[in-house]
């Protein structure tokens, strides 16, 4: 019998004929040899975080690329620093900060592999800040032919590669703009919601990132954060509550231990904190008995094909659920609260739209995408069922 494979939440499984490790190029190329050989298709996966059914593959083969890993090559005078694909973020953070780079802006956790940042367009908060794969520069990918190839030869193979869901090869190494390594300050505090919410487009405009969570427990709390540039050195300002400074790559991150699922949806900027309202008013109505928070964060425009962010200033919302509560009601129901408010949906989480509704969001974006797809891989070795139900026919 084939065995289980699940993502980190434990609710999204699949049953692979063939899971295996690679820690190379040659074994990446054995493996590909090997899937063709028995017909199988691949999915390659990282830190296993994401919530949709990305590595989804029933009888085919799963790549894990824990051991895809190796030494960072930072490039000084460019301020690039080119990482093994397998490699976590929080270790690639460290060592970039050894070298005297940070990545300009980070997510909520530094626990997914480098490769899967990049395939789902992972996001910080921050209204100047765009998602990671606006700050890629090159990818090294394995493709459907055994053939390893660089994106930046070519500007539609690297348009496709920034936001890449999976679908193009096994990326192998990833190259980004850093910038000269930096000290945070972050303050956070709690405030009635009404009175955040009256003031959130100034701490937006006014704080290099700005971030808020608000949840359901019956005295309207919400939970802010700021981060913003300091001089440094660390400092754990104890005369000053919830305060303190620290290497950027230590602040970034915070610990998301307990497991849930998550929606979470971009919307234009202008329409973030009415979108939110109406997704609290949801919450309080108390149908779905939800107490996880609901998260705001910005993103800058980017001109990513499939990015979130495309063309516009943007409020991103999720919400979430723990895993032994039903989630998909309440999701279904937000779902339409953020269509309504042209919402576009985080690629590693979940969402419940098919391929007219994606083509209809990103319209040119997403038929150039797919034809990077399937000029690397003419068969679709690299797509799984979930995705081929979104490909364009
Ligand atoms: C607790 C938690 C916090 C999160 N915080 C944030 C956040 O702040 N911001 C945000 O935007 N998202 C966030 N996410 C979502 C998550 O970061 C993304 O879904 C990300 O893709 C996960 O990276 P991963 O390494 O786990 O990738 P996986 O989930 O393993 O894979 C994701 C995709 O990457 C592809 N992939 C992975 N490795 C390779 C490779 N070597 N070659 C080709 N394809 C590959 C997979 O095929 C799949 O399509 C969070 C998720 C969790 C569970």
């Amino acid at each position: 019998m084939n065995p289980t494979f699940s993502n980190w939440s434990g609710l999204i499984t699949s049953k692979p004929e063939k899971i295996l490790s690679i820690a190379n190029i040659d074994q990446a190329k054995e493996a590909v040899n090997y899937a063709q050989e028995k017909d199988l298709r691949i999915r390659t996966v990282g830190a296993t975080h994401s919530h949709s059914p990305l590595f989804t593959n029933d009888g085919g083969m799963i790549i894990t690329t824990d051991e895809l890993i190796g030494p960072i090559t930072v490039d000084e005078e460019k301020q690039t620093v080119t990482i093994p694909a397998g490699i976590k973020l929080k270790m690639a953070t460290r060592e970039l900060w050894e070298n005297g780079f940070s990545f300009t802006n980070q997510g909520d956790v530094d626990v997914q592999s480098i490769a899967g940042l990049i395939a789902t367009g992972v996001h910080g908060t921050g209204i100047t800040h765009p998602s990671i794969s606006s700050h890629v520069k090159d990818v090294s990918i394995l493709t459907a032919g055994n053939t390893r190839i660089r994106a930046s030869d070519n500007y539609e193979t690297l348009e496709a590669a920034r936001l890449n869901l999976g679908v193009l090869g096994i990326v192998l190494d990833a190259t980004f703009s850093v910038t000269p390594r930096f000290y945070l300050h972050e303050h956070n505090w709690q405030e009635n919601i009404e009175d955040l919410v009256a003031r959130v487009d100034a701490l937006v405009a006014e704080n290099d990132h700005f971030e808020f969570f608000w949840n359901v427990d019956g005295v309207e709390t919400a939970y802010a954060k700021t981060l913003n540039p300091h001089e440094g050195p660390p400092d754990p300002l104890p005369e000053l509550k919830g305060q303190y400074v620290d290497r950027a790559h230590i602040v970034f991150p915070s610990e998301r231990t307990m497991k849930h699922t998550e929606m979470e949806y971009s919307v234009p900027f202008e329409s973030g904190l009415e979108c939110f309202q109406q997704i609290r008013t949801l919450i309080r109505k108390g149908t779905h008995n939800i107490l996880w928070p609901v998260e705001y964060r910005t993103v800058a425009p980017d001109n990513g094909w499939i990015s979130p962010a495309r063309d516009r200033k943007t409020v991103t919302i999720s919400v979430h659920q723990g895993i032994t509560e039903p989630h998909e009601p309440f999701f279904r129901e937000a779902e339409q609260i953020f269509l309504a408010y042209d919402g576009r949906p985080h690629w590693g989480k979940v969402h419940y739209l098919d391929r007219e509704q994606l083509s209809g969001i990103y319209g040119d974006g997403w038929e150039k995408f797919w034809d990077v797809q399937r000029k690397l891989d003419p068969k679709g070795v690299f797509v799984n069922e979930y995705m081929q139900s979104l490909q364009p026919r």
